[in-house]
């Protein structure tokens, strides 16, 4: 379905930005991975990635708290590629605290990866994708840009400010053959829950299963957690043409946690 399209997926090398990655490699695509690693191990994920779709996959290092990395991860992909066709904004870290505590250079580096390099990415592909006259841009929001928690004060903050880039965008761009649309998973098990799993687990003398369903059944009415590689299908979803008049949207993956 998707083949001669380049997506680039930031935050790829692990959890949900992998899994997405895996998809749109599953549908032919040029996949760009992205994510803090190792340079080494970035480059053998690519290649296993590539092997095994037979698809053309390329680790693309870049630091997104920094918005000069970011700036020169566009450059190489740009002078390499000429452009990018997809664009699956995905990076992103956690930290929990009540506000009165929460350290300020978490504050920063949250809004600057879950917010500001979306900012960057998409002001730096824009062009190129209403050049082509196609584009499809994903931001992995979550349920916190619909709805808040406490002590995430940060993370609420930055998605719901990506909730309203990807209003603003798909506004702009909604007669170039572009489109832009919010994904908001409620529980995916991954890295970025772990510790909070782990924290519950300590605090109420409990095994990580037990401390899992407790985590999950006191947000979202369905007690499962969403699978990484179900986001990737929506993401290839919103990329068809089944798809092409969706554009502005939210959509929720949260086990009914935003229907309360
Ligand atoms: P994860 O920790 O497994 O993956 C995060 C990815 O981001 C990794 O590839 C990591 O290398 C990359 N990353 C982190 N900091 C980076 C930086 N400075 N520069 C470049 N890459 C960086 O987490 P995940 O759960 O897969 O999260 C992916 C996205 O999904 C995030 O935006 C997260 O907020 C969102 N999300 C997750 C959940 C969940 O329950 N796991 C729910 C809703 C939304």
């Amino acid at each position: 379905m998707l083949k001669h399209k380049i997506a680039l997926v930031t935050g790829s090398t692990s959890g949900i930005g992998l899994a997405v990655a895996r998809e749109l490699a599953a549908q032919d695509a040029t996949v760009l991975i992205n994510g803090l690693i190792d340079h080494k191990e970035g480059i053998a994920l690519a290649k296993s990635i590539a092997e095994e779709f037979s698809i053309t996959c390329h680790f693309c290092p870049g630091d997104l708290s920094q918005t000069d990395s970011i700036n020169q991860l566009m450059d190489s992909i740009f002078a390499q590629f000429g452009r990018i066709d997809i664009l699956v904004n995905n990076a992103g870290i956690q930290y929990t605290s009540p506000i009165e505590a929460f350290p300020v250079e978490q504050w920063d580096k949250i809004i600057a990866i879950n917010l500001s390099s979306a900012f960057h990415t998409i002001r730096r592909t824009i062009p190129s994708m209403q050049q082509h006259g196609w584009g499809r841009i994903i931001n992995i929001a979550s349920v916190h840009g619909l709805v808040a928690s406490i002590n995430k004060a940060a993370y609420v903050s930055a998605k719901h400010g990506i909730v309203g880039l990807t209003k603003v965008v798909a506004l702009e761009n909604a007669n170039h053959g572009i489109t832009v649309n919010a994904i908001c998973p409620g529980w995916v098990e991954t890295q970025l829950i772990r510790r909070q799993i782990d924290d519950i687990a300590q605090k109420d003398g409990v095994d990580y299963e037990t401390a899992k369903k407790a985590l999950v059944s006191a947000k979202q009415p369905l007690h499962s957690m969403t699978l990484p590689h179900q986001i990737g299908e929506w993401v290839t979803f919103l990329c068809s043409e089944a798809a092409s008049t969706t554009t502005g949207s939210s959509i929720a993956i949260d086990g009914g946690w935003t229907a309360q």
